[in-house]
């Protein structure tokens, strides 16, 4: 009998293989097309080797844009990049590999591998189920962040509104600042700005210019000032109400006393919990919850699951669940 995993399977590096020529989110020696599902440095794994020895690197130019910032524009030119948009598609031999948007951050996208025969190989990529359109697939890769059953969410995923009173408070207070990832970051600035909230933003100059990108590609995130310039100085030394967005690796050098606020995807029993220090931490996360999961792979109907378990997350917990829950074969690779 055919293995039903050969054209699916999650290398130890942590390549996402689908079909016979594609690796997604890692070098893989054996595959000539590597596929960079968005710009995070966990699914960027191996990308200097993947430019060199790859046939051809291929993201949406979302990603690429993205990359070119956090690497340099130099960077990608050692390779042969392609960019490929959201559900456009494009044929390698007998395969044909199509990008479907993911609801994650600036130009993130699932990967479908149909074969000649039709065989359908999905991978989800990282992403939320909100807006995440689900694709249906004879043999799904899905990603496992939050695939614990204590990682459910017990309250609405729409916590915008809880986002922008937690931010008002602090302007009223003077200034605020704003710990988050590259991507969430941005995410944040669009929901105040489209909230209405006037008081100035402030970034240094790689946030500025992922925001510039992020604008590029149709985001609408309101005037940013650089760190630098003096009136942005002058605002945070005299404690005026503005907005200051910081890299969460920052947060180390934080003024305790400050009113900050940090977006994080690690909260499940309420929306914003303030610490005894004057942090407020809010639950906008960028990956599913344990439900989304489970409702990502019942509806993608596919004969068989691969949890993704080289990336940080709980890949044997959800096999099982998922199998328990929907009675679908499912394997966490690779194994441990
Ligand atoms: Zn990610």
């Amino acid at each position: 009998m055919q293995n039903p995993l050969a054209n699916a399977s999650v290398t130890s590096r942590g390549a996402i293989q689908l079909g016979k020529h594609v690796a997604c989110d890692a070098f893989d020696e054996n595959r000539p097309l590597r596929v960079v599902t968005h710009a995070h440095a966990d699914h960027m794994t191996g990308l200097s080797q993947s430019l060199k020895e790859c046939e051809k690197v291929l993201a949406t130019s979302a990603t690429k844009d993205l990359i070119d910032i956090m690497k340099g524009p130099l960077y990608l030119m050692g390779g042969n990049v392609e960019t490929l948009e959201y559900y456009k598609t494009t044929r390698y031999m007998d395969e044909t590999i199509t990008f479907f948007k993911a609801d994650h951050m600036l130009g993130a996208a699932q990967v479908l591998v149909t074969d000649a025969q039709g065989t359908r190989t999905a991978y989800t990529g990282d992403f939320r189920i909100d807006e995440t359109p689900v694709i249906e697939a004879d043999t799904l890769i899905i990603e496992a962040t939050y695939g614990s059953p204590a990682c459910k969410r017990n309250f609405p995923t729409d916590i915008r509104e809880v986002l922008v009173n937690t931010v008002q408070k602090g302007l009223r207070q003077g200034t605020v600042y704003v710990f988050g990832y590259h991507g969430k970051l941005q995410e944040v600035m669009e929901i105040l700005h489209l909230a209405g909230i006037k008081a100035p933003f402030i970034a240094s100059e790689r946030i500025f210019q992922i925001s510039k990108i992020s604008e590029k590609h149709g985001m609408r995130l309101g005037r940013i000032l650089l760190s630098v310039e003096d009136q942005a100085k002058e605002l945070q030394e005299k404690n005026a109400p503005c907005i200051n967005f910081c890299h969460m690796n920052a947060k180390g050098n934080a003024d305790l006393r400050s009113f900050r606020v940090t977006v994080s995807g690690w909260e499940f029993d309420t929306p914003m919990r303030e610490t005894i220090d004057n942090d407020h931490i809010v639950a906008l996360s960028d990956h599913s919850d344990f439900n989304g999961l489970l409702e990502y792979a019942r509806r993608s109907k596919p004969k068989q699951i691969i949890t993704d378990n080289h990336r940080t997350g709980h890949a044997e917990t959800l096999a099982r669940e998922i199998h328990k829950h929907l009675g679908i074969p499912a394997t966490a690779l690779p194994k441990r």
